[in-house]
């Protein structure tokens, strides 16, 4: 495209191909990550210093950061008996003064050259009192020869982020030679055409601007030109998404029918109406059934927003095509509380479904062979679904309850499974849109963003502790009208933190001290799951009232009588966790509210952080609000999709480059056919192919 076809190929370049680069500095430069010559341009300074402000010595004053031309008066070796160090000093004048320049670390050679009695040197760094001297230790220093200007210097001095055991000067020596050499820079993959039609900085000149090598100090425009060159690698990744994505459709998979008569005697079958959210979504996922590629489609909606009715109306589309529909959520008790609405759906359909989790002894060959043989069209289950051993007679449609609890490999291997099922992803965890581009940008994604009617919101309130005697009052009423509550504890023992609650023991504390007459029940992480159901299927059945537990309470998790949850330590969770916590509750007709109880020396940020769960129950708005506070790096399922490698830039602070590079791209790609993207992809590389986690479903 834009680079000649003889351009030598930057990314296959070392740099130890550049001129002072030996076998030490590659490798010391290899640590930073830093390999190709592409990489080291992409090394871009954190910040630049402006040599511009010329002084005179008299002028000076201690603390400033400063430049000045001067000549060499004297010079001589220092060592300081106290700190058994040594050092240098020279001694540079101009016809105002005198000023020290030090250097507690040098090399011969950098010594050598500036050591000349009557040298002019150029002198950058920041002003430092030494006694009644001023000095500057370790500056920058350009050897001017005799009637040079100081302009004949760099009027731009990049600082890079630190490489163990290289100098400033080095790095920024080895980065000028670099940018000199390759006057074209590294692949930009955005035609001339298109840069001006976006009012692009031309890609060359923004890396020459980065590194300041393009004359007088401009912090505007050198900013602009980070942005461009983090603009470049932004539309790189998006366009490798959309080359997937085209790929995708192409693919051939399974054209189910869209006429299908279970489904729709499925829906009329529903002791609710669909909210318009969930009819939507539905549509979109039969259409995607309906076409030859195979689906890959996100279903991303808040807890309780009814995603299940959703992906068994596309079970109904599948089965009635003849194909058999596997249902895998991360856990044993989200499992069997699908099959449980699944068994009895299609029950009364007349379907036969069956679970399949781990452990089931004798009966698990009995299943085994319904399922190789076709006999049952529904299998919900756990991993258990993807071990080897498991064969199905005709697999169409996957679905991936949370698909974030799931690692790639397990995705990948039920997959595998058959040919090109389709498959359906759903997560509770709100991402937000700007960030979900980035993650799931090759996927089709659905958005179920209305709650089914009637639906009450939970009421939160964020309480110190020392006014938890109140969320002992309200849970007295709760329980007073036999309603379930979950007391949420962030850790199961003792820990090293003084004043964490504890589940385990602050179970027999409400038992014993608070709630003597009622029935307390703890649950956390480190039971078996025999013990974990069994305490689920007690605070079902109103055997329990009071469920302690820490955060195993999972999420999707069907208790309707349960009114109440109570967060300790509400600040050690993210607030996303704690929306996800406090879906537990609100999933029947009462009223329900959540307590968030935070320790009383709390900070006030953290009491701040809390409060928008009192404002809102809107996952998304939530969702982007830990995303500004946290950072990606926290976010709930975020971090198990794992991020692209990106080299310069931050996905937080950069959102808005990554969204303008997702219209370039778009707008870009929409020019190419198949074959100019394809070529297109062979510039770009496989950098960031499998580092998508859930496209590798795909
Ligand atoms: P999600 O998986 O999105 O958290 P579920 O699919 O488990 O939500 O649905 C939560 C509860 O809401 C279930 O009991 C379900 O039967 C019920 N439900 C789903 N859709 C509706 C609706 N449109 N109106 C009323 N209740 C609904
Ligand atoms: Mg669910």
């Amino acid at each position: 495209m834009k680079q000649n076809e003889n351009a030598i190929d930057l990314r296959l370049l070392s740099v130890g191909s550049l001129k002072g680069v030996g076998p030490v500095i590659e490798e010391k430069l290899a640590n930073k990550g830093i390999g190709t010559v592409e990489e080291l341009l992409y090394f871009v300074p954190i910040r630049r210093v402006d040599r511009g402000n010329i002084k005179k010595i008299c002028e000076l004053s201690a603390g400033e950061d400063a430049s000045l031309m001067a000549t060499v008066d004297s010079y001589r070796s220092l060592f300081f008996r106290h700190a058994r160090k040594k050092g240098y000093e020279v001694i540079v004048t101009d016809e105002t003064g005198y000023l020290s320049l030090k250097w507690f670390q040098w090399s011969k050679g950098y010594l050598e050259q500036i050591c000349r009695k009557g040298a002019t040197l150029f002198v950058s760094g920041r002003v430092g009192q030494f006694g009644e001297f001023l000095q500057i230790v370790h500056p920058s220093v350009t050897v001017l020869a005799e009637d040079d200007g100081p302009e004949k210097a760099q009027m731009v001095l990049p600082v890079y982020s630190q490489v163990e055991g290289i100098k400033q000067g080095v790095i920024r020596n080895i980065i000028a030679e670099a940018v000199n050499a390759f006057n074209s820079g590294p692949i930009c993959v955005l035609p001339g055409k298109h840069e001006e039609r976006h009012s692009l900085m031309p890609f060359p000149d923004a890396i020459r601007s980065a590194h300041g090598l393009d004359g007088a100090f401009d912090e505007a425009r050198s900013a602009a030109s980070v942005k461009r060159m983090i603009l470049e690698e932004y539309l790189q990744f998006q366009i490798t998404l959309m080359a997937k994505k085209r790929k995708a459709h192409k693919e051939k998979g399974i054209a189910f029918k869209t006429e299908s008569p279970t489904l729709e005697r499925f829906l009329k079958g529903l002791p609710f109406d669909l909210t318009a959210g969930q009819k939507r979504v539905i549509g979109e996922i039969i259409s995607d059934m309906g076409r030859g590629s195979p689906m890959n489609r996100l279903l991303q909606g808040d807890v309780g927003s009814g995603k299940t009715v959703c992906a068994v109306a596309g079970a109904c589309a599948a089965i009635d095509s003849g194909f058999q529909v596997a249902f895998m959520a991360p856990t044993e008790i989200l499992a069997e509380q699908h099959y449980l609405n699944v068994h009895r759906w299609f029950g009364d359909l007349g379907i036969p479904a069956i679970l399949l989790k781990g452990g089931m002894g004798k009966e698990r060959k009995e299943i085994l062979k319904k399922i190789r043989s076709g006999a049952v069209p529904i299998i919900v289950g756990t991993h258990a679904i993807i071990q080897s051993d498991v064969e199905f007679h005709r697999l169409g449609l996957v679905i991936i309850d949370e698909q974030h609890r799931f690692g790639v490999d397990q995705r990948k291997r039920l997959k595998n499974k058959s040919f090109y099922p389709d498959v359906l992803n759903m997560s509770a965890t709100p991402i937000p849109r700007t960030l979900s581009m980035v993650i799931y940008g090759d996927l089709d994604v659905s958005v179920i963003d209305t709650l089914p009617e009637g639906r009450q919101a939970i009421k939160t309130i964020v309480l110190s502790e020392d006014k938890r005697d109140r969320a002992r009052v309200m849970v007295e009423k709760e329980l007073r009208s036999s309603r379930g509550v979950f007391i949420v504890y962030p850790l199961i023992e003792e820990s090293e933190t003084a004043g964490l609650r504890n589940a385990t023991e602050m179970a027999g504390h409400w038992q014993n001290s608070v709630f003597p007459e009622h029935r307390v029940g703890l649950l956390h992480g480190r039971m078996n799951t025999k013990d974990k159901e069994n305490i689920m299927e007690m605070f079902r059945q109103r055997e329990i009232d009071i469920l302690v537990c820490t955060t195993v309470i999972e999420v999707g998790i069907d208790i309707p009588h349960a009114t109440m949850i109570i967060v300790e330590n509400a600040e050690r969770f993210g607030l996303s966790q704690l929306h996800q916590l406090r879906g537990r509750v609100g999933r029947g007709p009462e009223a329900s509210r959540c307590v968030l109880l935070t320790s009383t020396a709390r900070t006030n940020l953290a009491s701040k952080r809390l409060k928008i769960m009192e404002k809102t129950n809107d996952g998304f708005t939530i969702a982007e609000e830990d995303l500004r506070i946290r950072g990606v790096g926290d976010m709930l399922g975020v971090r198990q999709s794992g991020l692209p490698p990106f080299r310069i830039g931050d996905i937080i602070r950069d959102i808005d480059i990554m969204g303008q590079a997702r219209r370039i791209a778009e707008d870009f790609t929409n020019t190419l056919s198949d074959r100019e993207l394809q070529e297109l992809m062979k510039q770009i590389g496989d950098r960031f192919e499998d580092k998508q986690a859930l496209s590798d479903i795909a």
